[in-house]
């Protein structure tokens, strides 16, 4: 985004407008964050603003300022739909792709006639929208919600609810500050979301301390299901519908559940498999440490993508059909594998 395209979105926004700020279905902390930060800001300075989510999200961001007033477009359509209809400006963020809301959400964008501003950090941005901020190096679309705020000259305008929100994000998107991605700029933009009234402490609590005892049995189970394959520096993951049945599984229940498989000594890659019946598809998670690039992997054989180390896809054949198609691929890389990533 160049300071021409700077100039224009401040001129944009020069008198009152109805935005809308939508995130990539299943949206995840980072989504949510980011979203709800826009909110935040675009109600406190004279627009009007909107968050509409393809789906639910998960119970460990419902304590976000204002999630509550996010409309799901899966089961309250109508209000979505009027919201679309009546914007000026919709906001694209944490997604790289139209078709990542889902084909229901998408169809409807489509038709959308106003500007599309897209702030993400997944490689290969489609050319969807008029106004694209994209840059893969970033940890989280919330610190370059930051940084487009610092573009608009607006820091001074972060209220603790925009500040919580870009937190959370930042926190969950880098593992806990943790990632390669993390860099000295975002902790100096974490200190001054701390200093702008972010808790801290009480974000890690509500995202992280706040398990129901299905999670936990939950991801007992996942552990037992761990998989490894030492000699390809690799482990993974699976969990049925049944295993989830049989601990009452919520939304975000699987979350980070795959780190417990990158967190083995000598491995790699990772891969979690979760059978969605109702569906009709395997979600798979991928992580990997070093060169080895998930995001290749996943667009290449699994129907997905991401970033670098971390990325999702899906299949619409069996769980064991899906592990069996993984098992057959995974030898092709092992040079790749083994030179990935040292320790
Ligand atoms: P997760 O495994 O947590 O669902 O996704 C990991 C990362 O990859 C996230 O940043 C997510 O947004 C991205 N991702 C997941 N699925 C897809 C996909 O199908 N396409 C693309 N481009 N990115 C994805
Ligand atoms: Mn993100």
């Amino acid at each position: 985004m160049n300071s021409k395209e700077v100039k224009e979105i401040q001129e944009l926004f020069s008198t009152p407008k109805k935005v809308v700020v939508v995130p990539h279905k299943n949206p995840d902390g980072d989504a949510m964050g980011a979203c709800l930060a826009m909110y935040h800001y675009f109600n406190s300075t004279g627009h009007s603003a909107t968050v509409v989510s393809p789906n639910d999200y998960p119970n460990f961001l419902k304590w976000l300022p204002a999630s509550r007033q996010v409309y799901k477009f899966d089961s309250q359509n109508r209000q979505s739909k009027n919201a679309i209809d009546e914007a000026d400006i919709i906001f694209l963020l944490d997604f790289n792709a139209l078709h990542r809301v889902g084909d229901d959400m998408k169809n409807t964008l489509e038709c959308f006639s106003g500007t599309f501003i897209m702030i993400d950090h997944h490689q290969q941005p489609d050319d969807v929208a008029k106004y694209i901020y994209s840059d893969t190096s970033i940890c989280s679309t919330c610190q370059m919600v930051y940084h487009f705020l610092e573009k608009l000259e607006s820091l001074s305008a972060i209220t603790p609810a925009i500040a919580t929100c870009l937190y959370t994000g930042i926190m969950t998107d880098t593992g806990s500050f943790r990632f390669p991605s993390t860099t000295s700029t975002t902790h100096r933009i974490i200190a001054d979301l701390i200093d702008k009234g972010a808790n801290n402490a009480k974000i890690h609590n509500h995202v992280y301390d706040t398990n129901s005892y299905g999670r936990l049995q939950l991801l007992g189970r996942a552990l037992s299901n761990l998989v490894v394959i030492e000699q390809l520096k690799t482990a993974y993951i699976a969990l049925s519908q049944s295993d989830l049945d049989e601990f009452n599984y919520q939304k975000g229940d699987t979350e980070g559940v795959v780190n417990y498989a990158l967190s083995l000594k000598g491995i790699i890659f990772a891969v979690i498999f979760i059978e969605d019946s109702e569906q009709k598809l395997i979600k798979i998670s991928f992580r990997s440490k070093g060169s080895f690039s998930v995001n290749k992997f996943a667009r290449a054989h699994f129907n997905g993508g991401g970033h670098d180390n971390a990325a999702g896809g899906r299949t619409e054949i069996s769980l064991d059909a899906t592990i069996s198609k993984f098992l057959n691929i995974l030898p092709q890389y092992k040079n790749e594998l083994l030179n990935s990533y040292e320790e």
